[in-house]
């Protein structure tokens, strides 16, 4: 037996913790060929919708949801070794395949990634997905040549944002952080952020064409907030778009695109290629700062998890939170 927390809708929506045996495992991941004793797991904006069932998340019932975890490798028929440390993002875990909130998964190998040194379980949730995306927000600045300049994070205090401040602020970025949470100013700048701005400032309608400012821009709000950072880009700059904290919306004209040749990139993170995916892991291990990993991360038990949904959906977690699936409250 082992511990999960499983969604069902039968008359109506019920999550819960219980206890799962091997063979309802097994008999729910009819594709997967490897088994992974999960040590840690994390509460992602995702997560939060479907442990509230607040927008249709998951497409099959029941369902372990969680869109990441890690943890060792207990046996495959693949060419992982039984120990290996692994990580699993996305892929529609928790969505349509069962996830990783519960102490132990099963996956398809080819979409699993070893936990590069000298990362640790705990360390690849810290990072989870809100970082393994800042980091292919980060890569796809690089790869559209972002100019030197400031760089925009909004959703600064968010999972996605508060990495994306770390990564751009390493890689020697002037890092300009949009929050509502300005009493955090001293998180961000501890990150790395260079100055704060009110996201009030970019939440409501503007004009499409603004004053240029920003080489690049790194977004997890979408709407107005993303209409605005587009309209305030330079000649040539680049904003990638992550997520949609306030709203699926993007009020904008083709101005920015054609008139100053900004360029706007999507992240996906779900259905990125392994090749991509390993290569953002391999960034993460070799950039990221222990102390910095440490002042975005809080740790939570299993049973916790459903209180964490409620707050991350309110916008009222700071950084990450990374559940520890084998420990008691
Ligand atoms: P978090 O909830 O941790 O962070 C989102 C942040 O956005 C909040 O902390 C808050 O930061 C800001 N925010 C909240 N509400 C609003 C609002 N109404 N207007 C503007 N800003 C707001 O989520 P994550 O960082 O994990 O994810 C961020 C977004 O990216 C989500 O929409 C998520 O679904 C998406 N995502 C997309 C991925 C992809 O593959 N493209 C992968 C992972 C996440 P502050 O208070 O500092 O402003």
């Amino acid at each position: 037996m082992f511990n999960a927390i499983y969604l069902t809708k039968v008359d109506q929506f019920l999550a819960e913790l219980r206890g799962l045996d091997d063979a309802e495992l097994e008999a729910n991941t009819p594709d997967a060929d490897t088994s992974v004793a999960i040590d840690y797991s994390t509460i992602n904006y995702k997560d939060g919708l479907a442990l509230t069932n607040q927008s249709p998340v998951v497409r099959r019932w029941p369902m372990i949801p969680g869109v990441d975890c890690a943890g060792s490798v207990v046996n495959t028929s693949s060419t992982l070794r039984v120990g290996d440390k692994v990580v699993l993002n996305g892929w529609g875990a928790g969505e349509t395949t069962w996830g990783g909130l519960a102490q132990r998964g099963r996956y398809k190998s080819a979409q699993l990634v070893r936990v590069p040194a000298p990362l640790t379980t705990r360390d690849a949730m810290s990072i989870g997905t809100a970082g393994y995306t800042a980091m292919l927000a980060a890569m796809a600045l690089v790869d559209n040549d972002v100019g030197s300049g400031e760089v925009l994070v909004t959703g600064a205090s968010g999972g996605v944002g508060s990495f994306a401040i770390a990564i751009l602020a390493k890689r020697g970025y002037r890092v300009v952080a949009s929050t509502g949470k300005l009493n955090e100013a001293d998180y961000l700048r501890a990150l790395g952020a260079a100055d704060i701005v009110d996201r009030a400032e970019l939440s409501s309608a503007g004009k499409p064409m603004q004053k240029e400012r920003w080489a690049g821009v790194i977004d997890s709000a979408g709407s107005h907030t993303l209409a605005n950072a587009c309209a305030q880009l330079r000649h040539g700059g680049v904003a990638v778009a992550c997520g949609l904290a306030q709203g699926m919306d993007f009020p904008t004209t083709v101005a920015p695109f054609i008139l100053r040749g900004a360029r706007l990139i999507g992240i996906d993170s779900v259905m990125c290629p392994i090749e991509r995916r390993t290569q953002a892991w391999q960034h993460l291990a070799q950039e990221l700062d222990r102390a910095k990993l440490d002042a975005i991360t809080r740790e939570i038990a299993l049973a916790d998890v459903f209180e964490a949904g409620r707050a991350i959906l309110a916008g009222e977690i700071r950084g990450r939170v990374v559940v520890d699936v084998n420990r008691g409250r």
